[in-house]
């Protein structure tokens, strides 16, 4: 009996007690990565050195107020570049989902039985490893064949994850039928307005703990400027090029805030933007129109970093306002990333970017004081190859990649980008990439 009266108080109790404190939410299981493309944006635009139709300059706050306000905050990466020799997009999304060179995709249009990621990606990896189901990676982007390149195939059904690029997902059919508000403007890529409404639909449902976002406009913008040049002997104008890039700078701000509402996401979460190529720098009035002519035509007869010389921006808990002196590729974005949600990346090639994994590491030693940044390494001329491609079409053999030179020094936002004035040099084989020298690398 007193036994029984024991257990009956402790029952009570209990109950007393689970009826005084409610449950509370569960509490992420661990931090989340965001990470966000904004396709072709140009070194002249990031670096503050834009101008106009007009000829007037175009101020870094007039066109990125959102990513300068982020920059206060975060790591800014001005020695980025990418780690593919086109210079184009779809060679540039296989690097950075797979963490490693694609050798295969070295254009956007490769042959069909290679366009599909060659490696395990990012996604997948972080799916797999960390159980995370279909809601837990997302994929979002205006671009159709970024969820063709986001997984390497046989994709198990246990493994899948949510892509919605373009004008289809993946998601089994629901009763919420997709929705496009601005459907068709671009010829088969949504514009980054529906890319954005889809994310605020999706995200707060499916509370992915790895969310890929690809944001379009800009380059479709460019590539507008080119054609009706080209069909109409018209001008377009940089000016739209500009407001898409106004347009989602603003759209990053909106994201921002949509994480920092979300008690999911709020203060538990990396945001990283970057871009997936620049554009030329060839001496063309519409040269910002393009991109990849630059590694095709242009490289045989002067230094041009305006396809290759890329950013990054890194914000997130335990990282302060600061300028990576660090030169790093695309590929080392992915194994940075898995390394944030403690995941393993064997198959990547890239290496985890030191100021935003151990932030609180000593700062390296600078190296080397007064030369220019370094990115490109320059192959020498290839007679046996033509001299002119179409554009979006290249083909080479010969990777684009930083020089190893000790002597890259951290570049303000604010500053022009010059390529090196060095001479030419051979580099390796697409297959082994050869890494850039880094000073983070040798405190
Ligand atoms: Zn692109
Ligand atoms: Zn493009």
């Amino acid at each position: 009996m007193r036994i029984f009266s024991f257990v009956l108080a402790l029952w009570l109790g209990l109950c007393a007690v689970s009826q005084a404190a409610p449950p509370q939410p569960e509490p992420p299981a661990g931090r989340n990565v965001v990470l966000v493309i904004i396709d072709g944006v140009r070194q002249q635009e990031w670096g503050g050195r834009s101008v106009d139709d007009a000829g007037r300059p175009v101020r870094l706050s007039e066109l990125f107020p959102v990513l300068l306000k982020l920059q206060k905050r975060g790591v800014w990466f001005p020695n980025l570049a990418i780690s593919n020799p086109a210079g184009v997009s779809l060679p540039a999304y296989a690097d950075i989902f797979a963490g490693r060179r694609q050798e295969k995709i070295l254009s956007n249009h490769p042959p069909v039985e290679d366009f599909r990621s060659h490696y395990p990606t990012l996604m997948q990896e972080a799916q797999k490893q960390l159980r995370l189901g279909f809601d837990g990676v997302s994929l979002i982007a205006s671009w159709a064949p970024l969820c063709q390149i986001a997984a390497l195939a046989p994709v198990k059904p246990e493994e899948e994850f949510f892509r919605s690029c373009g004008f289809k997902s993946n998601a089994p059919s629901t009763l919420e039928p997709p929705l496009f508000f601005k459907p068709e403007v671009y010829g088969g890529s949504r514009t980054d307005i529906d890319t954005f409404v889809e994310l605020l639909r999706e995200v707060p449902k499916r509370h992915p703990r790895l969310l890929v976002v690809h944001l379009g406009d800009a380059d479709e913008e460019a590539h507008l400027h080119a054609r009706i040049q080209r069909k109409l002997s018209q001008h377009y104008g940089i000016f739209h090029y500009h407001q898409a890039l106004r347009q989602d700078d603003y759209l990053l701000g909106r994201i921002w805030d949509a994480l920092q509402s979300d008690p999911f996401y709020r203060d538990n979460t990396y945001l990283i933007v970057t871009t997936d190529h620049g554009r030329d720098t060839a001496e063309d009035p519409a040269q910002w129109a393009s991109h990849g002519r630059c590694i095709a035509e242009k490289i045989r007869t002067r230094p041009c970093s305006g396809c290759s010389g890329v950013f990054a921006l890194a914000v997130g808990p335990g990282l302060t306002a600061k300028t990576a002196r660090g030169t790093y590729l695309h590929t080392d974005l992915a194994p940075t990333i898995a390394k944030l949600l403690g995941i393993q990346f064997p198959s990547a090639t890239g290496k985890p970017i030191r100021e935003i994994v151990e932030p609180a590491a000593r700062a390296p030693q600078r190296i080397g004081v007064g030369a220019p940044p370094v990115y490109l390494t320059l192959p020498p001329p290839l007679p046996a190859q033509p001299l002119t491609q179409p554009a979006g079409a290249v083909s080479s053999t010969q990777p684009v990649l930083p020089a190893a030179s000790p002597s890259a020094q951290p570049m303000q936002p604010t500053q022009p980008v010059q390529p090196a004035p060095q001479p030419p040099s051979p580099v390796s084989s697409l297959a082994a990439p050869v890494r850039p020298a880094s000073p983070a690398a040798t405190p």
